[in-house]
Order: C-alpha cells, then sequence, then structure tokens
C-alpha cells in the first residue's frame, strides 16, 4: 500500500534532516538572489610585516548581505557556492568590488600594498576559469598588485594548475600564495615541487605557538624549506601579544595577519561620515559572527 511506503520512507527522513535540507534550501537560494542583486562585501585584513610592522599587503574576504542585513562569513556559503556552479562568478564579482574600492585601499593601506584574492582549489583546477581570471586581473591595469591565494590541494591534485596555469600567472606578475599551509594533503617535501611566492602557515599551529614545542618544530621545519626555496612566510590567525612575540624572537618568519593587528575591516566603515555607531571599533568590524 502506498500509505505503508510512505510511512516507510518518512523514518529515513527525520524531521532534523528535513529542517536541515530546508536551511541548505534557503542558503541556495539566498545565495542565488545576493549574486544576483551583487550583495556581496569585501572586508580587508592587513598582512603585516612584524619586524617593521609595516603593512606588506592586504586579503580581501567575501561576506554576504542578507536582506536584513547581517553578514554572512564565507564559512557558511562558500562550499554551496562551489558545489552550485556559483564561485566563478563570485571570485569576479570580488574582483569588481576590489577595483571599484581601488582608491581608498590606496589611501587606507597605501599604494604599495599587495591585494591577495582567495580562489577554491577547484576552481585553480578550472584552466577555463583561471585564463578568464587571468585576464580579467590584466585587465585591472595593475596585475602586479595582485595575488591569488590557493591552499595545498590545488597543487597535488592532477590538474595543469602547477605546470599551465602558474606560469600564465606569473607571467603577469601575479603573486601565488599557498593558504592554509600544513593542514592539507601535501606533506612538506611537496613544498620543493610548488612554484609559490608566499606561503600562509595555518592558524591551527600559530594558536599558543610559544607554549607548543611540536608546532614551534613543525614551524622551524617550514620556515628553513621556504627559505631554501625562496618563497615569504606568513603566519595565520595572530591573535595574541606572546604569539607574536614568540615569531619575532624565535624565527625568522616576516610576515603575519590576526586579529592582534586588525580583524577584516570594511572599508567604507573607517569613512568617518558614514559612521553610524558610537562604537567605531564595533562599528568596524567585519568578523563574521558565524565561525568559517
Ligand atoms: P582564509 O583565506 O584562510 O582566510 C583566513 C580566515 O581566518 C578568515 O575567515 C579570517 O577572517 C580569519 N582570521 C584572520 N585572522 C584571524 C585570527 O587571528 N583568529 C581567527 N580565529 N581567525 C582569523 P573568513 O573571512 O571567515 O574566511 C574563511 C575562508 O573563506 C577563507 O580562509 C577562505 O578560504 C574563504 N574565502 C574568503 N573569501 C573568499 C573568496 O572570495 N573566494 C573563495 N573561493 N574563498 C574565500
Ligand atoms: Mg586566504
Ligand atoms: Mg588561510
Ligand atoms: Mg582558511
Amino acid at each position: 500500500r502506498v500509505k505503508n511506503e510512505t510511512k516507510g520512507a518518512a523514518v529515513f527522513f527525520d524531521s532534523s534532516m528535513e529542517s536541515e535540507a530546508l536551511a541548505r534550501m534557503a542558503t541556495e537560494q539566498s545565495l542565488r538572489l545576493a549574486i544576483l542583486d551583487k550583495r556581496f562585501c569585501c572586508a580587508f585584513q592587513p598582512k603585516v610585516d612584524i619586524r617593521s610592522l609595516e603593512i606588506k599587503g592586504i586579503e580581501a574576504l567575501v561576506r554576504l548581505r542578507n536582506d536584513d542585513g547581517v553578514i554572512q562569513a564565507p564559512g557558511t556559503f562558500i562550499n554551496l557556492a562551489v558545489e552550485l556552479g556559483l564561485i566563478d562568478e563570485l571570485t569576479h564579482l570580488v574582483l569588481a568590488e576590489i577595483m571599484k574600492s581601488i582608491d581608498l585601499i590606496d589611501e587606507t593601506f597605501g599604494a604599495a600594498a599587495t591585494i591577495s584574492i582567495n580562489v577554491a582549489a577547484k576552481q585553480a583546477g578550472n584552466p577555463e576559469f583561471m585564463r578568464a581570471f587571468a585576464r580579467a586581473i590584466e585587465e585591472t591595469g595593475c596585475p602586479t598588485r595582485f595575488m591569488v591565494e590557493v591552499t595545498e590541494d590545488a597543487f597535488v591534485a592532477k590538474t595543469h594548475f602547477q605546470d599551465d596555469i602558474l606560469p600564465m600567472f606569473r607571467a603577469l606578475g601575479v603573486g601565488i600564495s599557498i593558504d592554509d599551509f600544513g593542514v592539507g594533503y601535501s606533506s612538506l617535501s611537496a613544498l620543493a615541487d610548488i612554484t609559490a611566492d608566499e606561503i600562509k602557515i595555518d592558524r591551527s599551529f600559530i594558536t599558543d605557538i610559544h607554549k607548543r614545542p611540536r608546532s614551534q618544530g613543525i614551524l622551524r621545519a617550514i620556515e628553513s624549506l621556504s627559505e631554501a626555496l625562496g618563497m615569504a612566510v606568513i603566519a595565520e590567525g595572530v591573535e595574541t601579544f606572546e604569539e607574536l612575540a614568540y615569531l619575532q624572537a624565535a624565527t625568522k618568519i616576516r610576515y603575519a595577519q590576526g586579529y592582534y593587528f586588525s580583524e577584516p575591516i570594511f572599508l567604507e566603515e573607517l569613512q568617518p561620515q558614514t559612521r553610524t555607531s558610537s562604537d567605531v571599533r564595533g562599528a568596524s568590524s567585519a568578523r563574521p559572527a558565524a565561525d568559517a
């Protein structure tokens, strides 16, 4: 009987799965709408030289602005955007958004600051997208200011990334960054085959680094290998003075990023005339509510 079969099926689709599916549909819907309406914005987080405390560059971190004004962190929608095939369009929007704000970026961070854009591993493995993206960066007229951040997975995947795509970006003068290094699938020895300008050590190694001898050992290994290979090293996720002090005193790591220096910030909220809150710190913080 039909009724029984329906009932049987319902056993495997309980109410928590139902609400999960509904939540996913809602996110998918709002993501599609947000792209149509270009309801995205970028927060920028500086990369700091830990000796001179000068800003070396900035990283653009995308956020979604809901209808109700709530800001959504990329952790809640990037994977979905990749799954739905919307990520390429999103990345082009990020570049457009950067170029729209380029004067303000220069005013805020200096015209010499490099500008980093994140690219998902799947995008990096798609030559068509990467060619179009390289062209778009070339058309900005300032390709040498840009860096592309890709996780190490992109380098180990069997794609033409390393052989065909990277040389194209290098020819334009676009820098290549290995993001979240140490938590992906590649080994330390795989670094030897990677042609990149910069390696970003994942936050998980930096947290409490001053108290963790094993992480300190890993840091030393990454450091000497990158030195031998001519890659700059950035420590991600520096949150405390103790972590920074360790990096300064015990390593030759030159750059860092993290809440200790600055959270990702919205440029327009640095403009005094657009400040709506008396709490300037809160108003200019683009740290997302949800963790990524
Ligand atoms: P990511 O590229 O590794 O960026 C660093 C993330 O760590 C950011 O989270 C940043 O806000 C956060 N962070 C920075 N400093 C600290 C710190 O001191 N402590 C802690 N706990 N967190 C810190 P966010 O903005 O939520 O971005 C998450 C990820 O989403 C990024 O990781 C990146 O992989 C991805 N993403 C962001 N924007 C884009 C984009 O335009 N395209 C693509 N494909 N991915 C993006
Ligand atoms: Mg990144
Ligand atoms: Mg990272
Ligand atoms: Mg990350």
